[in-house]
């Protein structure tokens, strides 16, 4: 029924789907297509049951249909849907983000976290009057022109992409993660005419890799001496690693922070903030301008200060951090008892499988060199089992509050089942 249903988006939808990943394309066959979700799982249309390690990319970190999320809302929606002039809700939600997260000082909320980057971009260029910006490999900043070059997720199964202009795409300054080396030597040739670093501090779009300390404090000592802004992409991580962020668990200071995902508990928002005098930029203050008719819409906002709320209960992220590594360690036990070659990392509630056998995987060119086949037929042994991981072999897994005890221990015995398939059929 899946692959009738796909025919018939694919008839009325560029590629069947609204965004490319969820297309199957990295691993074959035909999209589940989703009819409802409660906890930590997924129903399809055939009323099957998926232990869901997606959650909406991540957005879902309390689970689906959590009880008081969507009492929140629906209290919400009595009041309409959207305003267009400010609420003192969108002022609770940016106290309550400035309160958790100590580098953002003011920020402004927009609907999606390519809208976050596009717009930070922009505030970092007329903030420095610069226009070069540094990316790294395997990095995912969403969809916006001067980010989509040599980016991770669903643009790591294409080629970059046409349509980006040339002259955009060479202002863009593409270096390896995790080599401080080579961004010395970057900013030595052109550190005056950077205007930005950004990065994800622990990449979730080729897998789930974390930047080493080292890294990341070579890039803020280098936006320091050179005046160029540190922009931490933490759509994935933000209060989804810990309750501050990547940043926090690193203790380093970016100058801008772009958040989504999480803080929409499932709807459409995303924020950047950071510095008081880089923010104080934009208009109506500053000369740098940034708008949008829905953003900080009053039903997003509810679903997501209620989400956060919630997060800021003590030991969330302990317990979350606990159940994602018992996953993790249990794959792990698993391959190796399996004799799979299998290595993972993870951070908070996010985690990353590869199909390798290097000691440890910390470089774009390691994930790229992963053992996508393996990945692939991993993949439609779980799902055949009700177990839903993403659909690449790029992307990272996320665990919710919801994932209890049981379930992980469902996915380990069809893990357990998966490896002796793969042994089987492509014995090392
Ligand atoms: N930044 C990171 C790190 C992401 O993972 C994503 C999406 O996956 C984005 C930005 C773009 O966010 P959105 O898909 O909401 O535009």
């Amino acid at each position: 029924m899946s692959a009738e249903l796909f025919a018939a988006a694919r008839r009325v939808i560029a590629g069947g789907v609204n965004s490319p990943v969820r297309s199957f394309q990295g691993v074959g066959g035909s999209p589940r297509f989703i009819e409802r979700a409660r906890g930590p799982f997924l129903f399809d249309s055939e009323g099957r049951r998926y232990v869901d390690y997606v959650g909406s990319w991540g957005a879902m970190i309390l689970g689906h249909a959590h009880p008081e999320v969507i009492s929140a809302v629906a209290q919400a929606l009595q009041n309409g849907l959207s305003y267009g002039a400010p609420t003192r809700l969108e002022t609770r939600m940016a106290e309550c983000i400035t309160g958790l997260i100590p580098s953002i000082d003011k920020l402004r909320m927009v609907n999606s976290g390519t809208e976050a980057a596009m717009s930070a971009i922009r505030l970092a260029r007329g903030f420095t009057g610069r226009e070069r910006i540094v990316k790294f490999q395997g990095g995912y900043h969403g969809h916006l022109d001067d980010l989509l070059v040599k980016a991770g997720s669903g643009a790591l199964t294409l080629p970059d992409s046409p349509g980006v202009p040339g002259a955009t795409a060479r202002q863009t300054l593409v270096l390896e993660y995790n080599d401080s080396e080579g961004i010395r030597e970057a900013f030595a040739r052109e550190g005056r005419d950077i205007a930005a670093v950004i990065v994800e501090p622990v990449a979730g779009n080729m897998g789930c890799v974390p930047a080493e300390q080292d890294f990341l404090a070579t890039l803020r000592e280098l936006c320091d001496q050179y005046g160029s802004l540190l922009i931490f992409d933490e759509v994935m991580t933000g209060f989804r690693v810990a309750l501050d962020g990547a940043q926090g668990l690193y203790g380093i200071r970016p100058d801008l922070t772009l958040l989504g995902k999480v803080i929409g508990g499932g709807l459409p928002v995303g924020a950047f903030g950071g510095r008081a005098d880089v923010m104080d930029h934009l208009a109506p203050e500053g000369p740098v301008y940034q708008a949008g008719t829905l953003s900080g819409n009053p039903i997003a906002l509810t679903a997501g200060l209620c989400t956060l709320q919630h997060l800021a209960r003590p030991g969330f992220f302990a317990g979350l951090g606990a159940r994602t590594r018992a996953l993790v360690d249990g794959c792990l036990a698993r391959a190796e008892q399996a004799g799979v070659a299998l290595r993972a990392n993870c951070s908070g509630g996010m985690f990353g499988l590869f199909f390798s056998s290097d000691a440890r995987i910390s470089r774009y060119e390691q994930v790229l060199a992963c053992d996508q086949e393996r990945y692939r037929r991993f993949f439609h042994s779980l799902l055949a089992e009700g177990i839903y991981l993403a659909p690449s072999a790029f992307e990272a897994g996320f665990v919710s509050a919801a994932h209890g005890d049981s379930e992980i221990a469902t996915t380990l015995e069809a893990v357990d089942r998966a490896l002796a398939a793969l042994r089987q059929s492509s014995p090392e």
